[in-house]
């Protein structure tokens, strides 16, 4: 049997996660989180990410720049280390290389990956470069440091929590759109192709979040929310009410929908890599979390859903009315 039959969750689930399962220490954790934690000492506990970039498949050479491609490997493993709620501490690049890519290529994408790393204090701390036969392969790892108690897991939703987004989603997706249909960039959809190339990662938010025992689960948004609150209700044995009237757009991707014929609320459920955080919050936390958060970083919390008791499944609505929900994000193999 292939691999394309498992999937890749089926492949970390069933063929790579039992196998060391009694190699797993008390306290750690392990395979299924956005970060694996291991804990240092009464208070404190490391947290490690790592993800790979892959030629042709996570992105086109053509398309993106080597700085933004530098920057984007490091910030999708920092999206991670917030999705814990975590502070990052260092990183470590892996790199196999096609012999015939320009020095220049590799100057380029260094100094996108320390713009980033310069920005959140991060440095490169280790890695590994290879040669490789056509395509450019991209390895991150990032360790991070986090208050045992302050830790944000995918296992901690409940029943009754809002589930909440830290930023605007469907920009990347429709991002990805732009660059694959050679839609012609003007001043009225840069900012939508700039979230695709160069993500922020939520770093600082995710802090602020972790101070706050009524966030209760939290993961970034890598796959879109379809597969990513998935794993949240698996993790937690819960399901989940999204309104999709509710889901948060800009402007510009509103305009570039409309102009394009693109749906904007598929781009955001099964569309990838937008890299905010969502949350699930206790319903009556929230209204004074969403006024502070505002405070904070001069934009909103918006609330989607809510968490309900009943085994793992989203169900979509639109204006209260039942809509189709096989939407489930983008799958590798
Ligand atoms: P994320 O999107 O947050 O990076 P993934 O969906 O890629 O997370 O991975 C889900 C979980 O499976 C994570 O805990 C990750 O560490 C783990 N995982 C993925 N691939 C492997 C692998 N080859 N070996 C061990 N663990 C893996
Ligand atoms: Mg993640």
């Amino acid at each position: 049997m292939k691999i394309s039959k498992l999937g890749e969750f089926g492949i970390i689930q069933d063929l790579i996660a039992p196998e060391f399962k009694e190699l797993v220490q008390q306290h750690m954790t392990g395979i299924g989180d956005d970060c694996a934690i291991i804990p240092i000492n009464d208070k404190t506990s490391h947290i490690f990410t790592t993800d790979m970039l892959v030629e042709n498949r996570h992105f086109l050479r053509g398309k993106i720049s080597p700085f933004q491609l530098g920057y984007k490997s490091l910030a999708v493993n920092l999206s991670d280390i917030a999705a814990m709620g975590g502070t990052p501490r260092a990183s470590y690049l892996s790199l196999g290389l096609p012999s015939d890519i320009e020095i220049s290529w590799v100057e380029e994408f260094m100094k996108g990956y320390k713009s980033l790393s310069a920005e959140f204090n991060v440095p490169l701390l280790g890695g590994d470069t290879t040669s490789s036969d056509d395509t450019i392969i991209i390895n991150v790892g990032v360790n991070g440091e986090i208050h045992h108690e302050k830790i944000k897991r995918r296992s901690e939703a409940r029943s009754g929590d809002l589930i909440c987004v830290t930023g605007h989603l469907g920009n990347s997706a429709a991002g990805l759109k732009m660059l694959l249909s050679d839609i012609p960039v003007s001043t009225a959809n840069e900012d939508i192709l700039l979230q695709h190339l160069m993500p922020r990662p939520h770093v600082p938010e995710g802090l602020w979040l972790a101070e706050s025992k009524s966030v209760h689960a939290m993961i970034d948004l890598s796959d879109g929310i379809g597969s990513d609150l998935m794993h949240i209700l698996k993790a937690s044995g819960v399901a989940a009410h999204i309104a999709l009237e509710k889901l948060p757009f800009s402007d510009a991707l509103v305009r570039l929908a409309q102009d394009q014929n693109w749906e904007a609320q598929e781009l955001a459920v099964s569309g990838g890599e937008d890299y905010v955080l969502l949350l699930t919050v206790s319903a009556d936390a929230y209204e004074n979390m969403a006024k502070s958060f505002r405070e904070s970083f001069n934009s909103a919390l918006y609330c989607i859903g809510s968490i309900e008791k009943a085994a793992p499944r989203v169900r979509y609505t639109y204006n209260g009315k039942e809509q189709d929900s096989s939407k489930t994000g983008f799958r590798h193999f």
